[in-house]
């Protein structure tokens, strides 16, 4: 059977849901994020050097590799590792498992992990891979192979010192664990427990860093919390509406109830649910865990795709996929603030109607940039064989999201910039500055 058609029979359950909009029909994922480079690179002025080596990724990958499923057939499967840039540290960036996974979405990711890492001067660089597959049509076991055999074929296209992979839609702790273990068998014996740092987003048993599950969300909440600072907004009793109720969504919801916020709407790949009361985000994680989805959830309302982004409320967190919020979605919102917790949920028509109507936005590289600060926390526990307490991490987690957010603020302000572009000025701006001082070799 060929990959298309065996894929086509295998995702159909991901389209249920009637009103979904393919990614594809949004436009290109690379030639969105190359807009807002930019736009940034036009504001800063970018060296024209710097800005022809930063306009494309470094290197490019795709694997077609072999797994034997359950019932004994092979199948081929598209892996991708895009490689954006290097400069400042190793490659890091997440791998998806997701049926629209393609080689542009990679680009784009990759080079917003670039700019995140920078824009916190971290010292790690930018990629992204994944694997073209719906991850809920396979079994454990398959689930298992699959990783494994990606990993084994990445080779040395991955490394502790080179490219650190880490959870992203469709991949979790168990897929990052066996990452690791596969990598580690394929090594000398002596080097096992110096390559731990492989991944990121490990259980905890097996090397990974407290507090890294729920970095995104916490990351996310702390830069809530620093806007409703500079606005004298109370998160008491605020109406939160969220799109995406896997890692980043629940955890984000249930950190904002715990702040007394009110969670009226939430969605997923299986539908939209509304309780005008508030949902609780803890009961509404367990029927999840059971069911796969948020739909058939009691205690709420079951309604459209539209509708749910027409409900009023103050905050609206975009937790699933890119390109959410085009222009019919950004006329839709009823909300103050669109903190964005996917990479790339806002499409370029959707950002310029939403500043127009005056909804203020945080951006993805800064609002979601919490996993990559705790995965580098973890990579540093792993290299140093140190083990840090949950609140050590949180601790640390909070002084940089803070300190990185009020910096974007100040600059947003100075150079009378939106916070997007100020984001990618501050990055562009370091990344510059160490092409200056290094050169180009020879
Ligand atoms: P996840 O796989 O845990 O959850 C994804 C959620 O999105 C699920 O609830 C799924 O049902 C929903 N979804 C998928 N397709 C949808 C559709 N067409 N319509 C509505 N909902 C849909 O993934 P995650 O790790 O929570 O990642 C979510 C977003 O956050 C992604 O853009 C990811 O790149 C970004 N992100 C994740 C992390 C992290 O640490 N996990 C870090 C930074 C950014």
């Amino acid at each position: 059977m060929s990959d298309e058609s065996n894929e086509s029979k295998k995702t159909e359950s991901d389209h249920s849901h009637s009103d979904s909009i393919s990614l594809r029909a949004r436009g290109n994922l690379f030639d969105i994020a190359s807009q807002q480079f930019n736009k940034a690179a036009d504001a800063v002025g970018l060296d024209p050097d710097v800005r022809a080596i930063l306009e494309q990724p470094k290197n490019e990958l795709i694997i077609n590799f072999p797994v034997r499923l359950d019932d004994g057939r092979y199948k081929i499967f598209k892996g991708y590792r895009v490689q954006h840039n290097n400069l400042l540290g190793p490659f890091k960036g997440g791998l998806r498992y997701h049926h629209e996974a393609n080689l542009d979405e990679m680009k784009a990711l990759a080079t917003w992990m670039t700019y995140k890492s920078a824009l916190h001067d971290i010292p790690f660089g930018g990629s992204k891979g994944g694997i073209k597959f719906n991850p809920r049509d396979y079994s454990e076991n398959e689930l298992q192979r699959i990783t494994r055999r990606f990993t084994h074929a990445l080779g040395n296209n991955i490394g502790p010192e080179w490219d650190i992979p880490a959870p992203d839609v469709g991949t979790n702790a168990q897929i990052m664990v066996w990452m690791m273990d596969t990598y580690m068998n394929v090594i000398s014996y002596q080097e096992k427990n110096s390559v731990r740092r492989i991944v990121t987003g490990k259980s905890i048993a097996s090397g990974g860093s407290h507090g890294r599950a729920e970095a995104t969300g916490k990351g996310l909440v702390f830069c809530i919390e620093q806007w409703a600072r500079d606005n004298n907004f109370d998160l008491d009793g605020a109406h939160i509406a969220i799109q995406g109720y896997g890692n980043v969504g629940s955890y984000t919801a249930r950190l904002l109830a715990k702040q007394g916020a009110v969670i009226i709407g939430v969605g997923d790949v299986g539908g939209y649910i509304t309780n005008s009361e508030g949902l609780n985000p803890h009961k509404l994680s367990e029927h999840c865990a059971k069911t796969g989805t948020v739909a058939g959830y009691k205690n709420a309302q079951s309604i459209s795709r539209m509708d749910f982004f027409g409900l009023e409320c103050h905050i609206f967190v975009p937790a699933a996929l890119e390109l959410e919020i085009a222009a019919q979605e950004a006329k839709r919102l009823r909300c103050k603030l669109v903190a964005e917790g996917a990479n790339g949920p806002t499409h370029p028509v959707g950002e310029r109607i939403l500043l127009e109507r005056g909804i203020e936005f945080i951006p993805d590289i800064l609002a979601n940039s919490g996993g990559v600060v705790v995965s580098y926390f973890e990579w540093l526990q792993n290299k140093r064989a140190e083990r840090w307490e949950y609140e050590e991490v949180v601790r640390r987690l909070e002084k940089r999201m803070v300190s990185t957010y009020q910096t974007v603020r100040k600059y947003a302000h100075d150079n009378n910039l939106d916070m997007r572009t100020a984001c990618y000025g501050l990055a562009l701006e370091r990344l510059q500055a160490a092409y200056h001082e290094r050169g180009i070799f020879p």
